[in-house]
């Protein structure tokens, strides 16, 4: 029964709609009374990319935090809030994501994945998981809707990475550079920290290119809840495909030669005219492919993966995500067959 996934419209994050509908979306899969018992130590496990005001619709908002936080201490749990933004300064991130001050006001933690622990999954890989999540009994999964450069769509599956601490991430991307890897790579790490209980927040999302950090906010007006982390994103993924919501629209994974690859492969630009020179882009970038000319950043895309690590970490959003005129038109033809 708890396998079963719930949608529940939410046009806004008042209060009382938003307990009201998580209440609704919860009450299909058994209620929030058959994930938490009493006395059990719960992580709410949001999406806490960087220093992020709520109404961007990056991180997941934070009255939807604290509608969960009310719906745990019903149950008798005892609430935490975490997670560990790549590169971002964890507590400017809780604060400006309004995290900080929602935990003040409800008397709940905010913990910092500063701790960790690895943990090998079934066929070998291992992870660094944060000591946080492994300390709970229960874990929630709190991502956001969002369009992602490399995956297409971030929601459940892919909110389970901030489960590694930090910077930690960047060497994944290395690690598995192609997307179907990636993807796969995600799915072993669902078996060493699989959520007890996934809710999605899709009343405001994100949609077109830039995402998960700089695409268009978007109201979707939906939550969806279930166990099953795969099974949420696709049905969620299903019904936002019904409206007019903007995706990101990805290559297809292609074996071929490596230089047309390169040319073909959406790749990271720097905009000079917000790049403050930081080189944050470079300590974040974990194959080398950025080295610097004056103060800017000059792209290896014979060395870079294709990750967008430097893209999402940059603070001044200076790197965007450009494919050449021939990847359009190749890309155009190939989604017209
Ligand atoms: S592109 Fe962004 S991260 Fe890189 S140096 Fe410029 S401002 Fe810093
Ligand atoms: S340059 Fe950017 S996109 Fe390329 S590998 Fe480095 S961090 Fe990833």
């Amino acid at each position: 029964m708890s396998e079963r996934i719930s949608l529940a419209k939410c046009a806004t994050y008042e209060a009382e709609e938003l307990l009201s509908s998580l209440r609704q979306a919860l009450v299909q899969i058994g209620g929030m009374s058959s994930f938490v018992k009493p006395g059990q130590k719960v992580l709410l496990k949001v999406n806490m990319l960087g220093a992020y005001h709520p109404d961007k619709a990056v991180t997941t908002h934070p009255e939807f935090v604290r509608a969960v936080i009310k719906l745990v201490k019903e149950a008798g749990g005892i609430p935490s809030v975490g997670d560990s933004p790549g590169f971002a300064n964890p507590k400017k991130a809780a604060e400006v994501c309004g995290y900080l001050k929602v935990c003040d006001e409800e008397n709940v933690p905010f913990v910092y994945f500063d701790q960790q622990k690895t943990i090998q999954s079934l066929n070998g890989r291992r992870f660094n998981i944060a000591q946080a999540v492994l300390d709970a009994d229960v874990i929630i999964n709190l991502p956001k809707f969002k369009t992602h450069e490399l995956t297409g769509i971030t929601c459940a599956v892919k909110n389970m990475f901030g489960c590694i601490p930090g910077i930690l991430k960047a060497e994944y991307h290395v690690k598995v550079p192609t997307r179907a890897d990636f993807n796969l790579m995600l799915l072993d790490l669902l078996e060493v920290v699989r959520p007890t209980l996934n809710i999605v927040d899709a009343v405001m999302g994100m949609e077109g290119v830039g995402g998960p950090h700089s695409g268009k906010p978007k109201q979707i007006g939906l939550i969806a809840a279930s166990k099953d982390a795969e099974a949420v994103d696709r049905v969620l993924l299903e019904a936002v495909k019904k409206t007019d919501f903007e995706f990101i629209k990805l290559l297809p994974e292609m074996k071929i030669p490596k230089i047309i690859r390169a040319i073909l492969l959406e790749k990271p630009v720097v905009d000079k005219k917000k790049c403050t020179g930081c080189k944050i882009c470079g300590q974040v970038c974990k194959s080398e492919a950025i080295s610097y000319h004056s103060k800017y950043p000059k792209f290896n895309y014979n060395k870079c993966i294709r990750c967008f690590c430097c893209a999402e970490m940059c603070p001044e959003h200076a790197i965007e995500v450009r494919r050449n005129w021939l990847a359009k038109v190749v890309f155009s033809l190939a989604r017209a067959h």
